[in-house]
């Protein structure tokens, strides 16, 4: 028995506690930051992405095996910069009490509402985009006036021990701190009091926040993950371009981070007699893209050794259960943890494949005949966090809108409503709960205080007991039908 760890874990803990403690003393002693604060806060950041910019990517590639240097930029430094720049635009806006009516019975008096910071926020980050997924939360955070207390993930150790150094010096560690360490710690950063907190991750580890936030009623923004399909409609298949449009953008969605995306289309619902178009449609359009296949350097490796094997048991798993893999991208060479993006067909509904959130290179298709039956396939799985759908009719597009509920949706293209700072982006059900992005994150990351401010002169103390005719007949109005 291993004596020395719940010892080791309440350390751990007691810790993590005084850096809680001290940041929301911090906050006490400073509840309203008023916008130049924030704005030179979020301008600050901005200088560290740039200044650091070749750390930043270095660190991330470190951590992934091989990150494409390229995706980096694009995935992860310039949304961030752009969420950062946005909040800058428009946060002075967003903090302004913002005026409301009142009732006719309640007049003369004024109503608003004011957003209040609602101290340290809670942030914790998974491996995949761990710069944006790091960054886009705390814009958040640090626009609606808060402090910030950050978990890196574990699978990200450079790129963790490099913000430790890089955030509480670019803000100060009375405004952020950066938390390393894993699971433990990071079960045990989930039972703090914040004021918000905001988890992206898997559903099953988004449980347990939940249920750990709930000893002291965190309010919790979940971003979690499941599988999201994309739909090819059969008419869509008729029309050529239309159809090599549908595979090129699904392609690009899953090949993005080698697969390891969020929003990353899972799998494709499609009519049986398009599967071989679609294939060689994929391969041609990745032989262009990556000549040298999953070896090219703009091509990104695979988190983990356990990733690495578990994506590949998978395949295993479905290929000995009868379905059938074709890579549509040449393999690497050995001793490089990177896999070929691969097209399946046939996968047993039973398979880790069909059933789990691949998070990999392999894209299964699944036969589908009509919009009526995607839809009955999509109801009966978990909401999931995107859903993309290739067709050019508004009378389905709306149909399948209506029909289903998923986080985002993107028509005719793959994952870029998540680079939208004027949509929510969050997901529903099993594939999260609430959202973030600009005015959405400074709202999620603020309690929206209503002050009503009474007038001098109001017409409430007359509606008092003893009740008399004066108030029968206000009643009578009141309850009028
Ligand atoms: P994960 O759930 O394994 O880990 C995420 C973070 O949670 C890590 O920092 C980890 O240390 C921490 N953690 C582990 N155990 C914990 C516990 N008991 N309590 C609190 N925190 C704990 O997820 P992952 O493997 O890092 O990321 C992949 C998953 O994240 C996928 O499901 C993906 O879809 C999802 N994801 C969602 C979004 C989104 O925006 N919705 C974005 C990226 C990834």
């Amino acid at each position: 028995m291993n004596l020395a760890q719940p010892h080791f874990a309440s350390q751990e803990a007691t810790s993590l506690q005084q850096t809680f403690d001290g940041l929301l003393a911090q906050h006490q002693a400073a509840p309203f930051p008023d916008w130049p604060t924030r704005a030179i806060r979020l301008q600050k950041l901005i200088t560290m992405l740039l200044d650091h910019r070749e750390r930043l990517a270095q660190a991330i590639s470190h951590d992934f095996g091989h990150r494409s240097r390229h995706e980096t930029d694009l995935l992860e430094i310039f949304p961030s910069l752009e969420g950062l720049r946005h909040a800058l635009r428009h946060g002075r806006g967003w903090m302004r009490e913002r005026r409301v009516p009142v009732s006719l019975w309640f007049q003369p008096a004024s109503a608003r509402i004011q957003p209040q910071p609602l101290g340290v926020v809670g942030i914790i980050v998974p491996w995949n985009y761990p710069l944006l997924l790091l960054i886009g939360p705390l814009t958040s955070a640090l626009v609606a006036g808060n402090r910030a207390m950050v978990k890196v993930s574990e699978l990200s150790p450079r790129f963790g021990t490099l913000m430790a150094e890089l955030l509480p010096r670019a803000l100060g560690d009375d405004v952020v701190q950066v938390v390393t360490g894993g699971p433990d710690i990071a079960a045990a950063f989930s039972a703090l009091p914040f004021g918000h907190l905001l988890f992206t991750g898997s559903t099953a580890v988004g449980r347990r926040v939940m249920a750990a936030a709930s000893e002291h009623l965190v309010p919790v923004t979940l971003e979690l993950g499941g599988k999201s399909p994309a739909i090819i409609t059969a008419a869509t298949c008729l029309d050529e371009a239309r159809f090599t449009h549908a595979v090129r953008r699904i392609v690009v969605g899953k090949v993005l981070n080698a697969g390891q995306t969020c929003i990353a289309p899972d799998y494709v619902l499609l009519p049986r007699a398009a599967m071989p178009r679609f294939i060689s449609t994929a391969r041609a359009i990745l032989s262009q893209q990556y000549p040298e296949g999953a070896a090219s350097k703009d091509y990104t490796g695979i988190a983990s050794d356990r990733h690495f094997e578990r994506l590949q048991q998978w395949l295993r798993e479905a290929t000995t259960a009868g379905a059938t893999a074709s890579p549509v991208m040449l393999p690497a060479g050995p001793g490089q943890r990177k896999l070929p993006v691969t097209v399946l067909t046939d996968c047993p509904l039973d398979s880790a494949l069909m059933q789990e959130e691949i998070f990999g290179p392999w894209l299964p298709l699944v036969a589908c005949e009509t919009v009526e039956e995607a839809l009955v396939w999509i109801n009966q799985r978990p909401h999931p966090l995107a859903l993309y759908l290739f067709d050019d009719s508004a009378a389905t597009q709306n149909k399948v809108l209506h029909a289903t509920q998923a986080g985002g949706v993107c028509l005719n293209e793959t994952l870029v409503h998540i680079a939208q700072h004027d949509m929510p982006f969050g997901g529903v059900g099993a594939s999260g709960m609430g959202h973030y992005h600009g005015q959405f994150g400074f709202d999620a990351m603020s309690k929206l205080k209503p002050v009503f401010r009474q007038s001098r002169l109001n017409a409430l103390g007359l509606l008092a007991p003893p009740y008399g005719g004066l108030v029968a007949r206000v009643l009578r109005v009141m309850l009028r039908r």
